[in-house]
């Protein structure tokens, strides 16, 4: 799509320019945007891969949840045999669940 006609869009739901348009409506699921701005979602996601805006919103990789999991002491996954196998915390509770899940299967 033409950059101009990008514009003529953004203009027609009230913003100066698609840039401004994909920036004020980054924290929107890309549906909802979409119906705002009077496009298809595919469109949303195409214009905020090219403003970069596409990364911002994702979600964090396994790993970085998984970081996470492990600074917050009071994440209910905490004393989990999951907490200790999936997802990589080696704190006591984990560690304990795991022990016990470990004497279980072998029961
Ligand atoms: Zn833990």
């Amino acid at each position: 799509m033409p950059r101009h006609d990008r514009d003529e869009i953004a203009r027609r739901a009230g913003y100066a320019t698609w840039r401004e348009a994909v920036q004020a409506t980054a924290g929107l699921p890309q549906q909802e945007a979409g119906r705002l701005l009077g496009v298809s979602h595919p469109t949303i996601r195409v214009w905020r891969a090219e403003l970069g805006l596409d990364r911002a919103a994702a979600r964090p990789s396994p790993a970085q949840s998984a970081e996470a999991f492990r600074q917050d002491g009071h994440d209910a996954r905490h004393g989990t045999a999951n907490g200790y196998r999936n997802l990589g915390c080696r704190c006591e509770r984990c560690t304990a669940a795991w022990t016990a899940y470990q004497r279980d299967r072998r029961g």
